[in-house]
């Protein structure tokens, strides 16, 4: 009796129907054709090489990069009662040859390895066996963006998967990724010689998330009220560096969150402790670098909140995804301010890197950036960066304001339209500020002079006997530090970033000074404080 595919997933997965494209890209690669899968994380990838697999002869060999999640989906597949298994460095050489062994003997639909396990010339030989009994089912790659030299997964041996094709051309190949701006895409593609393969490309909206930047003001307090809406929710809290992780999840659990950390410099014991907890805990909070999360599959993340700016659009919709997978609402959250933007331009010069990869990482820096600075609906902006059109869902209302009105009706842009007001005069002022002390100063001492503060350092310069001293004093110093923080987005004010972090005009700048051009800002939202969080930090 021959299953079909829907028998397979309703009988074995338990799962009513297919979703999205899964029946089609199931279809084409039990046929034999080769595809490339585009899909969000959480879309239901894994089903789309697992039937092909278990339909045609033989085993599928799955492509993986993580041990950790090889275990994970051939323990799942397993208490399914599929004939699923793993080799990898983790397994002691008597459980991998036995492994071999039933895999050989024509006993197993699914096979994990890693890349440079796949890659050894004994495995070569043994594919090459299995091949000539016409037992490969198919190739699948998971996580095919790690052949992407500019991404943040980079695998070198997944470059030399192009022996799959050159070895065995007859049996299919299917490239799955979560991550697809358009170049990665061409890259997947090229590299793999997946040219001729048909392409499945799913939207990426994942419409049970709410985006929403905050201007960082006072980012630990910011974090608290945010958490307030999340009491008793699992979520992940990212930073940028080790320390805060640790400072951040001191905070947290010194104000009554069941907070823990996780970064690679922990104990490794520790570390592992604390991503258990997170992953069955009830409502625990992980404050983590982003060396945390990729392979983690917990459903009910409800927040993602993100303490420091990622390093581009594809790296915060990676992680902003492990929220809400299982469908229900979720919130991805943002505090941003000046001076991340300084420190990660910063990092970047400073960086060991060459000319190129420099300027490739600035650039996805900016596109975060004017994802952060958009007065647009977040959802748009954000799929546009994947070449992906989002439209109304309805209707566009136009608001009684005059503003753009709602689009996707689930973003801080869409729910709370932001206000602009005319900054020209502001602007001159930051800039001639920025002048006249000499270029070298950044926005909290600028901010200092303009607003007419004789402290010592002020003094200590003689910025207070500046032309600009206190002209700046009808504004508070919160409306002044979001006027810097956009001109710099903008690319009126440039950092010096291999140097201390000052600013500096750029050839922008001059036609604002000479009234040639005026400019709009976002009007900041300053919100009442919900809560007050006790000095005990
Ligand atoms: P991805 O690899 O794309 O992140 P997975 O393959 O891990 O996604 O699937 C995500 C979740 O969706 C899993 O819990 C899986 O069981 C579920 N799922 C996949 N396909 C279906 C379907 N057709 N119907 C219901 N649930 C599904
Ligand atoms: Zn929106």
């Amino acid at each position: 009796m021959e299953n079909t595919a829907l028998d397979l997933l309703r009988t074995v997965f338990g799962h009513p129907d297919f979703r999205g494209e899964q029946a089609e890209i199931v279809t084409h690669v039990a046929d034999g054709g080769d595809a490339l899968v585009l899909m969000p994380t959480g879309g239901g990838k894994s089903l789309c090489y697992q039937l092909p697999a278990m339909l045609r002869d033989g085993c599928g060999i799955v492509i993986s990069p993580l041990i950790a999640l090889m275990q994970d989906q051939v323990e799942g597949l397993r208490q399914l009662g599929v004939h699923a298994a793993f080799l990898n460095s983790s397994l002691d050489a008597e459980t991998a040859a036995r492994i071999e062994r039933e895999w050989l003997g024509g006993e197993l639909d699914l096979l994990y390895v890693a890349p440079e396990r796949l890659l050894t010339s004994r495995m070569l030989g043994l594919l090459d066996r299995v091949h000539q009994h016409g037992r490969l089912a198919l190739f699948a790659i998971d996580e095919a963006h790690c052949v992407s030299q500019w991404g943040h997964d980079f695998r070198p041996e997944y470059r030399q998967l192009t022996v799959l094709h050159e070895r065995w051309p007859d049996v299919p190949r299917i490239a799955l990724t979560a991550t697809a701006d358009p170049p990665t895409q061409r890259e997947i593609a090229e590299r793999l010689q997946l040219d001729d393969a048909r392409r499945f490309v799913s939207s990426f909206d994942r419409a049970n998330i709410r985006y929403t930047v905050v201007q960082k003001d006072n980012a630990r307090r910011q974090l608290f009220d945010f958490l307030q809406g999340h009491a008793g929710e699992a979520g992940i809290v990212y930073c940028l560096s080790r320390r805060k992780v640790e400072e951040i999840a001191e905070f947290l659990a010194g104000h009554g969150i069941d907070a823990v950390p996780y970064h690679a410099g922990m104990d490794a014991r520790l570390r592992a402790e604390n991503q258990r907890r997170f992953l069955h805990g009830e409502g625990v909070v992980v404050v983590a670098t982003i060396a945390f999360g990729m392979g983690i599959d917990k459903p009910d993340v409800r927040f993602v909140a993100h303490m420091d700016l990622p390093k581009s659009i594809e790296g915060y919709y990676q992680e902003t995804g492990r929220a809400g997978r299982d469908g229900e609402p979720a919130e991805a959250w943002m505090c941003y301010g000046l001076g991340d933007l300084v420190l990660l331009r910063q990092m970047i010069e400073q960086s060991e890197s060459g000319e190129e990869r420099k300027r490739l990482e600035h650039r996805k820096l900016d596109a975060l950036v004017g994802y952060c600075e958009s007065m647009r609906c977040r959802r748009q902006v954000l799929l546009s960066n994947f070449g992906e059109e989002y439209l109304p869902v309805e209707a566009p209302q136009s608001s009684p304001c005059g503003a753009s009105g709602s689009i996707c009706g689930n973003c801080d842009n869409c729910l709370q339209p932001p206000e602009a007001w005319d900054a020209t005069e502001a602007t001159q002022k930051a800039l001639s500020c920025v002048y006249r002390s000499g270029q070298r100063f950044g926005a909290a001492h600028l901010i200092d002079i303009l607003r007419g503060s004789d402290s010592e350092k002020i003094r200590q310069f003689g910025h207070d006997r500046l032309s600009t001293h206190g002209i700046g004093a009808d504004l508070d110093a919160k409306t002044w530090r979001g006027v810097f923080r956009q001109l710099v987005a903008h690319g009126l004010l440039d950092v010096d970033a291999e140097g201390y972090g000052g600013l500096r005009l750029t050839a922008a700048s001059r036609a604002v000074l000479k009234g040639e051009q005026t400019v709009m800002l976002r009007k900041i939202v300053v919100k009442r404080e919900r809560t007050r969080v006790a000095a005990r930090t």
